[in-house]
């Protein structure tokens, strides 16, 4: 593969978070990204292909639940894999109580997981409601609906 397919499909891989959404900033983001992988050595390249996810703090996510998993078949195919929970600034405009919501909710993205957004956040949602943190996420919710946070995800 050429540098510039290894660029696209890095790109179309879930190594920079959130892996939906396109706003401007994550289109600048990406332009940037593209054009540092297009410029380095070939060996800082594959350290970052091996070695490095991004994370790009966008304005309509709360956190992020970010899997990480590596194979390493030099080491008889051994695999880690683990979940970095990022809590981003705007989850500090949220009250105590829809703060635990959120934190229950990204925990619990830890141990369900669905095929597809929606899927996943009402799996979420229903697994925390059987932790009992019912009110918790009832307050979450109204909150990420006033006019502060918009339409928020995570
Ligand atoms: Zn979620």
């Amino acid at each position: 593969m050429s540098r510039e397919d290894n660029i696209k499909y890095m790109f179309e891989s879930d190594r920079i978070w959130p892996p939906v959404g396109f706003s401007a900033k994550r289109q600048r983001f990406m332009v940037a990204l593209g054009n540092v992988l297009k410029r380095l050595p070939d060996d800082a390249f594959e350290h970052v292909e091996d070695c490095i996810d991004f994370i790009v703090d966008d304005i309509d996510a709360l956190a992020l639940n970010v899997p990480f998993s590596r194979t390493f078949p030099a080491a008889g195919e051994v695999t880690i894999s683990y979940d970095q929970i990022i809590v981003f600034r705007t989850a500090f405009l949220l009250s105590d109580e829809a703060l635990v919501g959120l934190v229950a909710h990204e925990i619990a993205h830890s141990i369900v997981c669905m095929d597809n957004h929606a899927e996943n956040e009402a799996a979420a949602d229903a697994t925390i409601e059987k932790w009992g943190f019912g009110e918790e996420l009832a307050q979450l919710e109204k909150e990420k609906r006033t006019s502060v946070f918009g339409q928020t995800s995570g």
